[in-house]
Formats: C-alpha cells, structure tokens, sequence
C-alpha cells in the first residue's frame, strides 16, 4: 500500500511550497532509474481557503465546499469558515477514503494538504477524525514544515519544538520534522540544540537575560531549562530533515525518511491501533 503523508505547518513556514515540490519531484524520473516511469503520488487537498494550489488535486475539498459561502451562510469570520467547511467535508469523508483505497495499488505516496491556519486541523475535532481514519487504513507519516529562518532565536524554537511535540503525542505518528528553506537559513544550528542539550541552554542563557537583577534565575529560563528535558525524550523519536522547497535540496532525504517511517508505521502505530480495537 502506499504510505500518506500528512503536511502541517504554521502558516508562512511554506507548507504550499513544499508540496509543490515534493509532487513535482515525485512526478519526474529518477536520474538513476531513468527508464522508469515515476508515479504520481495521489493529492487529497484539505484547505478550503487556498487561492491557487499550483497544481492539480485529485481531491479537493474546495470542489465539495464553497468556504465563502460557508461564512456567509453561518455567518462566521474566515477562521470559523474554514472550521466549518472541514467539519462539512469530514462528514463525507468516508468516501474520499473510499477513492483512495481505490486508488491504493497504482501510487506510492499520498500527500495529504492541511489548512494554513494549522490549529484547524491540529486542534479540531475533524482533523483527528481524518488523521485517525487514513492512518487505520493505510500508513501514515506526520511532515512537521518549519520556517528555518524564524526559528533560530531560541525561545521560538522551543515554542515551536512544544507545537510539533504535542502534535506528535496526539497522533502518535511516525514524525518528520521538516527544517524548510535552508537556502536562506541552514538547519545545523537545529540539529545541534536537538542533539546537545547543554548547547541549547548555552545558547537561552546568552539570549536575553537568564538571571535577573539579584543574580536569581529568571522564572522563563528556569521554565525552559525544564522544558527542554522534556524535548530532549521527544526528540529521540523523532526524524529530522532540512530541505529547500525551493531549490529542491534535501527534497530526496525527505522522501527516504518517509520510506523509513512506513516500517515505523507497522513496527509501533498498528500494534497500538490493534491494541485499541
Ligand atoms: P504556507 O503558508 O505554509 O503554505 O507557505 P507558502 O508555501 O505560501 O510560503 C510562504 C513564503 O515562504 C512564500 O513567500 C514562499 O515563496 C516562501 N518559501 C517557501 N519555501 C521556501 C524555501 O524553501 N526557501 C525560501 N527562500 N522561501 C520559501
């Protein structure tokens, strides 16, 4: 069966960019296997306000619901519109999954496209009603898109590291942290706060003040230092790749870190959902 890639990110941090390219790139021939014909992977949109997907879905919310009409109709603001249309769409959802079962013996990878405003899908009842059901038929990896750039003073990436953490217990999914637009900003400074703690402190403790006037620890230092012993268990987890969505470096690492997260499906998550039954 084919593995689905279920993309979240924070609005801006290039989720729509990187999709596009991570459906490009799947669309061409190998260099290596040049006579092979590639397969397309099969496309489920899930965002009802995206404006211009850049390429064709083979599923797509906004074909089912019209998320304007949505706010009008209820009256809502565009973040309840966009709630409401998902929760509408969720309904039928049955049937999406239905087509891509179908669809299961002709592609190798699904991408599933959240909305931008990530807290719709993270935080709603629908989008756990969607997650759980493609990855109870099928397996499924969580892509964790970050913004590189805006991510390397270090109390935002721990806020940031927080977000995906409880993403990840959520879903208790195989999990990809996808270090974005490394053409602008590289992600070894990441990979070394992930992987040396005490340089993560180094680093909080030169950033801003980490003691306060009496030489005490400040109360959000004191709480960090705690937090990123937490990081620390989940970040073992965990896999982590840097790429460019817009060069297309690292494009290749991500795809074999979704291959390995397939055998990560089937070693933890289908004995816990069998478990569950
Ligand atoms: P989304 O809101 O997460 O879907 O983000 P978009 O895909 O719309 O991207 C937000 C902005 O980041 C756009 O201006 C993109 O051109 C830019 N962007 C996305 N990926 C990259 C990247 O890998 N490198 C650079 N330099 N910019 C990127």
């Amino acid at each position: 069966p084919p593995i689905v890639i279920i993309t979240i990110g924070m609005a801006g941090a290039g989720k729509s960019t990187f999709v596009q390219r991570i459906n490009a790139h799947l669309r061409s021939r190998s260099p290596t296997q040049p006579d092979v014909e590639p397969r397309p992977p099969y496309v489920v949109n899930l965002d009802p306000a995206v404006v211009n997907l850049g390429f064709e879905a083979n599923i797509d919310i906004r074909d089912t619901v019209n998320y304007t009409e949505v706010m009008k109709q209820y009256n809502l603001g565009p973040n309840g519109g966009i709630l409401t249309a998902l929760n509408l769409f969720t309904t039928k959802f049955d049937q999406v999954l239905g087509l891509m079962e179908k669809r299961a013996d002709s592609v190798d990878y699904m991408i599933l496209d959240t909305p931008g405003q990530i807290e719709i899908f993270t935080w709603s009842a629908s989008g756990a009603i969607i997650t759980d059901a493609v990855a109870s038929s099928m397996p499924a990896v969580v892509a964790y898109i970050i913004d590189t750039p805006r991510t390397t003073a270090p109390a935002t990436f721990m806020s940031n590291m927080l977000y995906a953490c409880s993403i990840l217990y959520k879903t208790k999914l195989p999990f990809i942290l996808v270090f974005n637009k490394t053409d602008v900003q590289p992600h070894e400074f990441a990979l070394e706060w992930m992987q040396d703690f005490e340089a993560f402190q180094e680093a909080l403790a030169t950033h801003g003040s980490s003691t306060d006037s009496e030489g005490e620890p400040t109360y959000m230092n004191s709480l960090m230092n705690s937090m990123s012993l937490v990081l620390d268990e989940f970040y073992k987890g965990l896999k982590t790749v840097g790429v460019s969505s817009v060069t297309g470096d690292g494009v290749e690492d991500f795809i074999k870190a979704v291959d390995a997260s397939r055998e990560e499906y089937e070693k933890l998550y289908l004995p816990e959902l069998e478990r569950a039954k």
